[in-house]
């Protein structure tokens, strides 16, 4: 379905994309964490160059940017980390912000140097963080950590100025960096998207298509046959669509597929699957349901369609459907899916035969 719409970021679509962008982003974040612990422990060598004296003063300080770094690392090793990214980058810009602060009080001499390296700090951190407003969040708590120690240390108004005015002037720029990266990226995220509907459901109703289906549901028995619970299939045929076509045209044929689907969904669980296979045929992967519960369903189902009434394209009418159903032998392993819809569909063969409008259970 390559409409040339993107689709709509909704809350689930939204959740997905801050994940791709956390999952993406975190080997990235744990780069820059190693960096960070390198580079504090470089700077004690440069301490050392400078004013041989001083790195009595600051390797302690350096030693535990060095550790918080490492320990950040360590953190952001496990794939599911990528959930606690913002945390992470902000203890990491927590840690830059007082680790170059302080050393900087500490160092006049390393004054300018400091602020080049906060500024290029925080210029990474916000340009790795997977979203904009946390990338900004980071930039904000590296500025107040500076500010606080440069008031703390009484550096006065000169050197407040200048750090902000650098860190302000970073900040902005690669905030607009990192909007424009996740705009992009989020771009490239809803294209994926949509080539995925696209591949898996049917454009018509927008149900999803038979190869969907039958991958879905040949996992679902894959998990049926693990934890030992029933899984059922359902096959449903309009009556006489054929006719329908012929009365009204195919436009309002199309509206009758389109009205099925909008109706039968909220009669299923969000777990149900509920698929177009082709032309007039749908088919329903219950879950968790035996024989008997298919074949309520199933009933239920074919009553409220047939109380529908269609009105489109100033036609109005009314149409009825033939369900099959078969629960899947989910403890003979000579049982797959294709088998069990096979069933499904000789017992809607039956329903067509003994009059329509009814349900078989296979
Ligand atoms: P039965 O009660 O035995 O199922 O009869 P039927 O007329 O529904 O069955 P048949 O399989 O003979 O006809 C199916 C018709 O569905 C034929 C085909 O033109 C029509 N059809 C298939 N796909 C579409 C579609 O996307 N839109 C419309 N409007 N018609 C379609
Ligand atoms: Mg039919
Ligand atoms: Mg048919």
């Amino acid at each position: 379905m390559t409409t040339g719409v993107l689709p709509q970021l909704d809350g689930e679509l939204r959740e997905r994309f801050r994940r791709t962008q956390s999952e993406r982003t975190l080997p990235i974040a744990r780069m820059a964490y190693a960096a960070g612990a390198a580079f504090m422990l470089l700077f004690v060598a440069w301490d050392a160059l400078l004013d041989s004296g001083a790195i009595f003063r600051t390797l302690p300080v350096r030693g535990a940017c060095a550790a918080s770094f490492a320990a950040l690392y360590v953190f952001a090793k496990p794939a599911k980390a990528a959930a606690r990214l913002n945390l992470l980058n902000l203890l990491a810009s927590l840690t830059a912000g007082f680790g170059v602060a302080i050393v900087m009080a500490m160092l006049p001499r390393g004054f300018d140097l400091g602020i080049a390296g906060l500024t290029m700090v925080t210029f990474a951190g916000v340009v790795i963080t997977p979203s904009w407003r946390g990338s900004v969040n980071g930039s904000l708590v590296v500025m107040a950590a500076a500010n606080f120690v440069v008031l703390l240390t009484s550096q006065g108004w000169f050197t407040l100025a200048q750090i902000n005015g650098f860190l302000g002037a970073s900040l902005a720029l690669a905030a607009l960096l990192s909007f424009f990266l996740e705009q992009r990226h989020l771009r490239a995220f809803l294209l994926e998207v949509q080539l995925e509907r696209a591949a898996t459901t049917d454009p018509l109703t927008g149900l999803y298509n038979r190869r969907y289906f039958i991958e879905t549901a040949e996992r679902e028995l894959a998990r049926a046959r693990r934890y030992s619970k029933p899984l059922s299939v359902l096959m449903l045929d309009i009556d006489h669509f054929k006719r329908i076509n012929d009365t009204y045209g195919h436009p309002v044929g199309d509206e009758v597929l389109k009205t099925l689907a909008r109706e039968a969904a909220p009669l299923l669980r969000k777990l149900d699957v509920l698929a177009r296979l082709g032309g007039e045929e749908f088919a329903v992967l219950l879950s968790e349901t035996g024989g008997d519960g298919a074949a309520l369903l199933a009933e239920r189902l074919r009553k409220s369609l047939s109380e529908l009434t269609v009105r489109a394209l100033g036609a109005t009418l009314k149409f009825t459907v033939s369900i099959g159903c078969a629960e899947v032998m989910v403890n003979s392993q000579g049982e797959d899916i294709l088998s069990a819809l096979e069933r499904a569909d000789e017992a809607l063969y039956k329903a067509k035969e003994s009059g329509r409008n009814r349900v078989v259970v296979g």
